[in-house]
C-alpha cells in the first residue's frame, strides 16, 4: 500500500510495538574480541571445543571445511592443539544401500547410548551428492530425536571436494569431536559404492547394514565391502520379514566362512535387528564392545589407528600431487596433445606418464 495515512485513528496506522531486545548478544560478542570479524582466536576455539561448546565446535568444523586459505591456516592450528586431546573414543563406520535403515538404526542405537550417558557424534560421508550443508537433517525423518539430544552432535558430510578431500576433512572433524568429549563417533556413508573404503580407513569398527530378500542377496554390495565388515546386520527383521531375515542371516554366515580371517583375529558376526522396533540393537552394541576389548587386549586397536594415520598421510600427498600436477601451467598446455598421442597409440601410456612427470618436475619451481 502506498500513500500516507492521514487519519491518526485509522486502523491502518502502525503503532509502536513492544520494545524488542537487541538480536545482538553482547556476551557472545565478547568472544569475538581481538580477531577478524566472525572469527575467534585460536585459543578461544580450542578452549571452546575442549569445554564441549557445540557452537564453537561447529564453527571450527566450518573452518576445516572452508577452502579459504586464511580459514585453512586457522583450522590447521586448531587441529594441532586438539590432536593431543583426541583419540579417546570408539569410531564406528555404518554403511548400506539407501533405504536399508541407516538413519533409523543410528537413531535407535544412538538414543540408547546417549541415555546411558555417552556423548555421540554422527558424521556423514557423501561424495556423490550435491547436498547442501545441514541437509542430513533436511529430509524430515532423519534422526529427529538425536538431532535435539543434548548428548548427540550430528554433522552432514563436507559438501564439496574429491572423495580424498572429504575423507581427510572427516578425519579431522573426528579429531575435533573427540577433543570436545564425544566418546562414540559414528561415520555414516550416505553415498554408495565408493565411500565405504574411505570410511573403513578411519574407523575402528565397520558395520554393514543389509536387507533380506531384496532379490539378489548381495544387493549390489561388492564382495570387497563384505570383506571389510566387522559385522553384517540384517535390518527390518520384523513383521512378515522376520523369517526372511533369519534365512538371510544363515546365508551370510555361510558366505563369511569363505572370507580370509581378519588381521585382528575378530570373527565378524552376522545378526538381525529391527531398527524401527528397537529389537536386537543392544545385542549389537554388546558385540561391538566385545570387539573393542579384544582389539585393545592385543594392541591391535592402537596399531590400526596408527596405520590409518600413515595411510591418510600418503593419501593427502597423493591428492596434493595430482591436484598440483593437473593445475601446473606447462602440464595443462601439454596434456591434450600427449593424451591424443596415447589415444592414437603413437606413444605408450607409460612413456607419456614419464614424459609428463619429467616436464612437471622441471617446471615445478617455475610455476610456484
Ligand atoms: P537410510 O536411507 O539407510 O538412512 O534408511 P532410513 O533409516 O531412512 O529408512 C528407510 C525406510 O525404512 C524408512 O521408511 C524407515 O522407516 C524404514 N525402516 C528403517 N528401519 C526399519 C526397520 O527396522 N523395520 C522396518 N519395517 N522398516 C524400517
Amino acid at each position: 500500500m502506498t500513500g500516507k495515512i492521514k487519519n491518526k485513528n485509522s486502523a491502518l496506522k502502525v503503532n509502536k510495538g513492544i520494545e524488542q531486545p537487541s538480536s545482538f548478544n553482547p556476551e557472545a560478542a565478547k568472544l569475538f574480541k581481538g580477531s577478524k570479524p566472525g572469527l575467534l582466536s585460536i585459543e578461544e576455539y580450542v578452549e571452546g571445543i575442549r569445554s564441549g561448546n557445540r557452537t564453537i565446535l561447529s564453527q571450527a568444523i566450518t573452518l576445516i571445511e572452508s577452502s579459504l586459505p586464511s580459514h585453512q591456516q586457522l583450522a590447521e592450528k586448531i587441529m594441532e592443539l586438539c590432536l593431543p586431546l583426541s583419540g579417546n573414543s570408539i569410531r564406528i563406520g555404518i554403511t548400506g544401500v539407501p533405504g536399508v535403515g541407516k538413519s533409523t538404526f543410528i537413531e535407535s542405537l544412538g538414543k540408547e547410548l546417549t541415555l546411558a550417558g555417552h556423548k555421540l557424534a554422527v558424521l556423514a560421508i557423501d561424495p556423490s551428492s550435491k547436498r547442501t550443508k545441514g541437509s542430513i537433517l533436511g529430509d524430515k525423518t532423519r534422526m529427529e530425536e538425536l538431532a535435539t539430544d543434548a548428548n548427540a552432535f550430528i554433522r552432514p558430510s563436507p559438501s564439496a571436494g574429491s572423495l580424498g578431500g572429504i575423507a581427510q576433512k572427516t578425519k579431522e572433524i573426528i579429531v575435533l569431536c573427540e577433543a570436545a568429549g564425544f566418546d562414540i563417533i559414528f561415520v555414516e556413508t550416505v553415498g554408495v559404492g565408493q565411500s565405504e573404503t574411505a570410511v573403513h580407513s578411519m574407523v575402528d569398527f565397520f558395520l554393514l547394514l543389509m536387507l533380506a530378500g531384496a532379490g539378489d542377496e548381495l544387493q549390489g554390495i561388492k564382495r570387497g565391502i563384505m570383506e571389510m565388515a566387522d559385522a553384517i546386520v540384517i535390518n527390518k527383521a520384523d513383521g512378515d520379514n522376520l523369517k526372511k531375515a533369519e534365512l538371510a542371516q544363515r546365508e551370510y554366515k555361510n558366505a563369511l566362512h569363505l572370507f580370509p580371517p581378519t588381521e585382528s583375529g575378530w570373527i565378524p558376526f552376522v545378526s538381525t535387528c529391527s531398527a524401527r522396533e528397537k529389537k536386537g540393537i543392544n545385542e549389537i552394541w554388546e558385540k561391538i564392545l566385545e570387539y573393542e576389548t579384544l582389539a585393545k587386549k592385543d594392541g591391535y586397536f592402537p596399531k590400526r589407528r596408527k596405520e590409518q594415520e600413515l595411510k591418510i598421510m600418503f593419501e593427502t600427498i597423493n591428492d596434493y600431487f595430482i591436484g598440483n600436477f593437473k593445475t601446473n601451467f606447462t602440464i595443462k598446455k601439454l596434456l591434450p596433445d600427449i593424451e591424443n598421442k596415447v589415444l592414437k597409440g603413437e606413444i605408450s601410456s607409460y612413456k607419456a606418464a614419464k614424459q609428463l612427470l619429467e616436464v612437471y618436475f622441471e617446471n615445478i619451481s617455475i610455476d610456484k
